[in-house]
């Protein structure tokens, strides 16, 4: 268990009635073993960008195949992780594991390829966090330019201050940051003055609207900032069609491909006319 967040623990399940407790008791015990039982696994979903028919990256996602269960989904267990506080061990090594894989994307995709990591809020405010991912990027020979940092606007619960401050001790490092689920919150738009951040990822729910004037006006909002575009979610041809025609930088979803293991990803750049 990460230090000093016991506290944290009976907070947070008092204050999520919805959670079962007894279930994520349960979770919880066995979560703080996957890590030395090699149950957790990464699969990506590649960045697919229009513009240079090429693949630019992958989003890590996840996976925990717990000893005699199904798969469980992230949303069962990282609130249970971030409640604990045992997100810090295990965002660690997400972020080995990622660098790791990087030296096969860079094979297969090139060496502008970027690998995405999700850092949650409880991550970010580990007093050594900058030094820690710099560390084992070192170690993994991987360097900052290499990974994206996938964060949500949720994160400015905490201290602003020293968001900000680790956020751009990072992208001095060489990392981007991209801000995650952009248009779900309750104030998106203050965020993008608040926060030093380099990509925006749209949440799927206006890509399965085909949501277009509010899509259009979400990239020239990202232009005028000079920021990236991300469509998350995009699932048919007709969406893929519709943000290619809108000059959409990046396409991630199950259209592209669903999250799969490393290995079984393809060893070229989609190429769609
Ligand atoms: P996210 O970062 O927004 O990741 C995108 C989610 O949308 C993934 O769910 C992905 O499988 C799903 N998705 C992708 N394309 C499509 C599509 O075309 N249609 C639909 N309906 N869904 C699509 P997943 O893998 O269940 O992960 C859920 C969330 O869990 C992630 O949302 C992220 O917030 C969190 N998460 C996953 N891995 C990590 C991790 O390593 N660390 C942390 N802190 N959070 C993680
Ligand atoms: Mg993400
Ligand atoms: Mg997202
Ligand atoms: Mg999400």
């Amino acid at each position: 268990r990460a230090k000093g967040d016991g506290r944290k623990r009976h907070h947070v399940y008092e204050e999520n009635s919805k959670y079962d407790h007894v279930e994520n008791f349960i979770h919880e015990l066995e979560l703080s073993h996957a890590v030395d039982r090699g149950e957790l696994a990464l699969h990506y979903q590649l960045i697919y960008c229009p513009i240079s028919n090429t693949t630019v990256g992958a989003e890590a996602l996840l996976r925990w195949n717990r000893t005699d269960h199904d798969v469980v989904p992230p949303s069962a267990f990282i609130p249970v992780a971030e409640a604990t506080g045992l997100i810090v061990p295990i965002g660690y090594w997400v972020i080995r594991q990622a660098s790791q894989d990087w030296h096969q994307f860079r094979n297969k995709y090139g060496s502008s390829f970027k690998v995405s990591v999700n850092i949650s809020k409880i991550q970010l405010i580990e007093p050594d966090f900058v030094d820690r991912l710099i560390r084992i990027l070192e170690n993994e020979n991987v360097t900052p330019q290499a990974m994206e940092l996938e964060i949500t606007e949720s994160i400015v619960i905490h201290d602003v201050r020293d968001v900000q401050e680790k956020l751009k001790q990072l992208r001095a490092a060489g990392f981007t940051i991209a801000l995650d689920d952009f248009g779900t919150g309750y104030s998106s738009l203050s965020m993008l003055t608040l926060l030093p951040i380099d990509k925006l990822k749209i949440d799927r729910s206006f890509i399965q609207n085909r949501n277009e004037s509010l899509l259009s006006a979400m990239m020239l909002i990202a232009k005028a900032l000079d920021l990236l575009v991300i469509a998350e979610g995009v699932e048919n041809a007709s969406q893929f069609d519709m943000l290619k025609a809108m000059n959409c930088w990046g396409l991630q979803g199950y259209y592209i491909n669903r999250p799969i293991e490393l290995s079984q990803l393809p060893d070229i750049s989609y190429k769609r006319v």
